[in-house]
């Protein structure tokens, strides 16, 4: 049997873990990328500050929701170093003088929810519950199973079904929680990208689809170098498998029927032929390159708008916290800063953004210590380096722009750390220069917004999802699987690995 040509476009995480998969398991990749080198949003940038360079990340910053099989199966495990802080995470609320610890066991959480914050909830419950939706998405993904609220109901009844999957996040934290701090610390999840009410429909599920990552256990955490390393090293694997990648090529126009593409490079136009085509990009960039005008209409009115940015700071010397502990990770832990007091503040913020005219209302800051984490794993670097990213920011300009914004997030960081004045350079991304960087739609880190309509089984552009769930309309020959499709974005290769099985299948190679 002739193997088949594939052609994918896109060298981010979803197009490199879909080609590792299928050149393996017999296919012939190639890939077209129009970037001049592998990762799309998970790359990393040099910050040089008198005369000292050093790599920082530019878009993603932490591992957590890539399956564990995806990290072992494609190579990535036996080549890349991983560090996860163990130690609680950090909580603070306005006038709090000391944070509060988010505990990994859930009995230790309770008490301390219950002392911090008041807490007269059932956070085990809460988190029973959620190890059963995790798994039951989990084995989805392994299994290459497209989403449906019949399986989701057969395998975990109604009551979970509807308030997990199809309910609000409204709803659903009001089950389990009490006090406006618990609401607000679980709220983050839902509004991580975009401007998403938690009174939208299926808001609920974007909690446990967050936590359904197994490469950490449901934890996020570092790779030593940086997470870039993760597609660059994936690039380097598929090479060595014999997968084919031809860079600063950009695609430009699909003869579906025929069966080739055309992209350029170099100013010069190049012909390919393929079998299957497999879009590893944004559905917008797909559905024009390869949809009817019906299917672009539809496309563009879908909601897409992101709500984040992003600062990276680099110190000279190590960041010093005012508040920590004596473990030896107590520097590497996650922090969190939240700038409003109760869930109704919380959720005005999150939607006042949707006015292009006001630039920013602060929600809250997670801090990424990527610096410390560094040193944990003995990578030396010349600065220190933390990575905030934080809520809400409109569409309306770029982080140039914004010198006011960049004063308020370093103000409200600065709080909490001995030695602002070691902090020697700056950059902050908003919605906007994430459209230009990395062309994300509304500036969205999933491409499009988690909400009704578009997330769990409505995350697909197949016309018939529960066969071809990772089809392209009902194109015989062309898939898509960029984080615009099931499950969601970030650097999981969750998609991309589903959308190869589902080839593989129909091509008969599993
Ligand atoms: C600032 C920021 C912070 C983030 N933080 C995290 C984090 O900490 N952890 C996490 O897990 N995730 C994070 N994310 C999200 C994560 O990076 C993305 O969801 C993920 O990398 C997207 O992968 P992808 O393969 O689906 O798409 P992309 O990375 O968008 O890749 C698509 C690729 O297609 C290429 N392409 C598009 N059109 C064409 C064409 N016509 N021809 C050829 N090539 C084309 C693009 O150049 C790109 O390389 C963050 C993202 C950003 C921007």
């Amino acid at each position: 049997m002739k193997k088949p040509d594939i052609l994918i476009v896109g060298a981010g995480i979803n197009g490199l873990v879909a080609a590792n998969y299928l050149q393996r398991s017999g296919c012939s990749v190639t890939m077209v990328e129009r970037a001049e080198r592998v990762g799309g949003a998970c790359v990393s940038a040099v910050a040089t500050v008198d005369g000292q360079s050093q790599h920082y990340a530019l878009g993603a910053s932490v591992l957590g929701l890539m399956q564990d099989f995806v990290f072992e199966e494609t190579g990535l495990s036996g080549r890349l170093q991983t560090f996860v802080p163990q130690h609680p995470k950090f909580v603070y609320f306005p006038g709090d003088d000391e944070p509060a610890w988010i505990f990994r066991n859930p009995a230790e959480l309770d008490r301390e929810l219950a002392n911090k914050w008041g807490e007269k909830g059932d956070v085990e419950a809460f988190r029973a519950d959620e190890a059963r939706i995790v798994s039951f998405l989990q084995d989805g993904y392994i299994n290459a199973t497209p989403p449906s609220i019949v399986d989701a109901k057969r395998v975990l009844g109604d009551t979970l079904t509807d308030l997990w999957i199809s309910g609000t996040a409204k709803t659903l934290i009001d089950h389990y929680f009490t006090s406006e701090r618990s609401k607000m610390f679980l709220a983050m999840t839902v509004t991580e990208s975009g401007p998403v009410s938690l009174s939208d429909p299926y808001s609920a599920f974007t909690l446990p689809l967050m936590n359904s990552g197994s490469v950490f256990s449901g934890y996020y955490g570092f790779v030593k170098g940086g997470i870039w390393q993760i597609t660059e090293e994936l690039g380097k694997i598929n090479a060595e498998l014999g997968v084919q990648i031809h860079l600063s090529s950009k695609l430009v126009d699909v003869d579906t029927a025929k069966g080739s593409a055309r992209y350029e490079r170099a100013g010069r136009a190049q012909k390919l032929d393929y079998d299957y085509l497999i879009m590893g990009t944004d559905p917008l960039t797909a559905t024009r390159l390869v949809g009817n005008p019906e299917q672009i209409e539809n496309t563009e009115g879908q909601r897409f708008r992101g709500s984040s940015g992003k600062l990276n700071l680099m110190f000279r010397r190590p960041v010093r916290w005012k508040y920590g502990s004596d473990a030896s990770d107590s520097d590497a832990a996650f922090r969190f800063i939240f700038s409003v007091a109760d869930i109704d503040e919380y959720e005005a913020a999150t939607l006042k953004v949707l006015d292009t005219s006001i630039d920013y209302v602060p929600g809250y800051m997670q801090i990424y210590c990527e610096g410390a984490a560094m040193r944990q794993i003995n990578h030396s670097e010349p600065f220190d380096r933390l990575s905030v990213f934080f809520k809400n920011l409109s569409l309306g300009v770029s982080g140039d722009e914004l010198p006011d914004v960049e004063r308020q997030v370093k103000e409200k960081l600065f709080e909490h750390i001995e030695n602002p004045e070691d902090c020697v350079w700056t950059r902050l991304l908003t919605p906007r220069d994430l459209q230009q960087l990395f062309h994300f739609p509304g500036g969205n880190l999933d491409h499009t917004m988690l909400t009704g309509g578009q997330t769990f089984f409505d995350r697909t552009y197949a016309d018939d999802p529960a066969t071809d769930f990772y089809r392209f309309g009902s194109l015989e020959n062309v898939y898509l699987c960029g984080s615009g499709t099931y499950p969601c974005g970030s650097v999981t290769g969750t998609p991309g690995y589903m959308c190869s099985q589902q080839l593989l299948r129909h091509v008969g190679l599993v």
